[in-house]
């Protein structure tokens, strides 16, 4: 069956309306209940207060499509982008959830009719998993669904820690939480990887579509687990990996929402072969920057903002390996508006806002990136060993812009690794000297950055006032 993305939403919606879920609007990347996470990774944050009992709602089912970033925190794809088929920073987690309303029987059914009766997927290429002891879950799947005991497996806590493996699903270090179980495509023996549980798990074979959380503890920072009062059920299955099995394709970046920004990335950049890693890794970048500035994120040294920064630089080191002149990351806003706008209409409204602190980001890196890279490439020229030492990295961090994942990217792709030590004792240094210098006097970056903080609410950044005015003058 090929359906569009938009396609797959709406049959989502409509599936889970007719099971009297209520359709829930997709919350801001930006968690508003919770200082612990960087951004929203889950469709399930934007309900972490109501499976705790805190808050209560006039529905015990609801369904949505969750806007997410897995770009920082617990939850971290940056560095997937451009070598798996299956991440991205930014997508789309259609999720259902009960609160305290049905549990593992219900849920696992409406998971297995929604794949093979709505958008008719050939049941034999399904795999499920299960978390190692929960023989209720694995019961289920056999008997009541009839998946054949070759295709359920159980997954442990193999990594050591209790309650540490991949099929028991964590927000983040403290909330809730609980064990899984998972359904995975198998996209063809042609392609390198193996079963979930097997050494070659990782690779993109065996695609993970669907996580169906079995809500049960709140995780303490202590690491106790507190039952919670009433069992819930958290699901998450990523929009852009249904689609591509949908689409009859393999990877996230070949679906329809994708192959048009990939297209308009190459026009822009002057990119010739579509298939090179690059155009996937602007495109994937440019919806979380895209959607972070949305949601009220602009480029800063620290925090949110320094996540956002980071992938606009890297997107702009990719557009330059890929031939750019000049800036180009923000002209491709008008294609995302055109392929999501639609779905989000905030985007739309804000695409000047979105160009504009995008262009700005880029013109100020691209006046340091060259010189950078061509430092970077005259000390490689000359490095014996396969790392590259920390005092350049922090050169090139404080002097040139550039980001320790972005040289790390570059690292990676030439066989080399970052000595992140080196690094980390070169940056301890300087906040000494700085700190030491600041004692000799008032510290005027601390009254500066305190004024702007109540001056621009909402907005994390560090661009200075007549910038800020000048990007919301539309
Ligand atoms: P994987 O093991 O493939 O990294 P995950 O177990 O980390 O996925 P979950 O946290 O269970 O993913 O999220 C629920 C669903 O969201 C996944 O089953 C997948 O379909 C989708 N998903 C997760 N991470 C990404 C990502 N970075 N890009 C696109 N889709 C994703
Ligand atoms: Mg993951
Ligand atoms: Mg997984
Ligand atoms: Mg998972």
């Amino acid at each position: 069956m090929t359906m569009t993305s938009a396609k797959i939403r709406q049959a989502f919606f409509d599936y889970f309306a007719s099971k009297q879920h209520q359709v829930v609007a997709s919350s801001s990347l930006i968690p508003g209940n919770d200082a612990t996470l960087l951004f929203t990774n889950a469709g399930m944050v934007q309900f972490k207060d109501v499976f705790l009992g805190q808050d209560k709602r006039s529905y015990s089912r609801a369904v949505s499509a969750q806007r997410c970033v897995r770009a920082g925190g617990k939850h971290n794809d940056l560095e997937n982008v451009g070598y798996t088929a299956r991440h991205h920073t930014f997508f789309e987690m259609l999720g259902n959830f009960s609160f305290g309303d049905y549990f593992k029987r219900e849920a696992i059914n409406y998971a297995w009719q929604f794949l093979t009766e709505v958008v008719k997927l050939p049941k034999e290429k399904l795999l499920v998993t299960v978390y190692a002891t929960d023989d209720e879950a694995y019961d289920i799947w056999l008997t009541e669904i009839g998946v054949p005991a070759e295709r359920i497996v159980r997954i442990g806590d193999n990594k050591g820690a209790p309650y540490a493996s991949d099929n028991f699903w964590a927000m983040g270090d403290t909330g809730p939480c609980g064990p899984c179980t998972e359904i995975f495509y198998d996209h063809g023996e042609h392609i390198w990887g193996g079963p979930p549980g097997s050494p070659e798990e990782d690779g993109d074979r065996f695609i993970e579509i669907w996580n169906i959380v079995f809500m049960q503890f709140n995780r303490q920072a202590n690491g106790e687990m507190q039952p919670l009062a009433k069992p819930s059920i958290d699901t998450g299955m990523g929009l852009e990996r249904i689609a591509a099995i949908l689409q009859g394709v393999h990877s996230n970046y070949e679906i329809d929402t994708f192959v048009a920004l990939i297209k308009a990335a190459a026009e822009i950049t002057g990119a010739t072969d579509l298939a090179d890693k690059s155009l996937r890794v602007v495109s994937d970048h440019i919806r979380s920057c895209a959607f972070l500035i949305v949601d009220g994120v602009l480029p800063a040294n620290e925090g949110r903002g320094y996540v956002l920064r980071r992938i606009i630089r890297r997107a702009v080191r990719h557009g330059n390996k890929l031939g750019a002149k000049g800036a180009f990351f923000y002209k491709l806003v008008g294609a995302l508006v055109a392929q999501m706008g639609e779905a989000y209409p905030e985007l739309a409204e804000k695409q000047a806002v979105i160009e504009k602190a995008l262009r700005l980001e880029e013109e100020q890196f691209g006046k340091t990136l060259e010189r950078g890279l061509s430092i970077l490439d005259e000390e490689l020229a000359g490095l014996s060993g396969s790392v590259i030492p920390g005092d350049l990295v922090f050169k090139l961090y404080d002097t040139y812009g550039f980001p320790v994942d972005l040289t790390n990217d570059v690292a990676r792709e030439r066989n080399l690794t970052i000595d992140q030590q080196g690094f980390d004792a070169a940056m301890a240094a300087q906040r000494k000297r700085a700190q030491q210098a600041s004692n000799f006097g008032a510290d005027y970056n601390a009254t500066l950055s305190s004024h702007q903080q109540t001056a621009f609410t909402g907005y994390e950044h560090e661009f200075g006032d007549a910038t800020v005015v000048e990007i919301f003058s539309e």
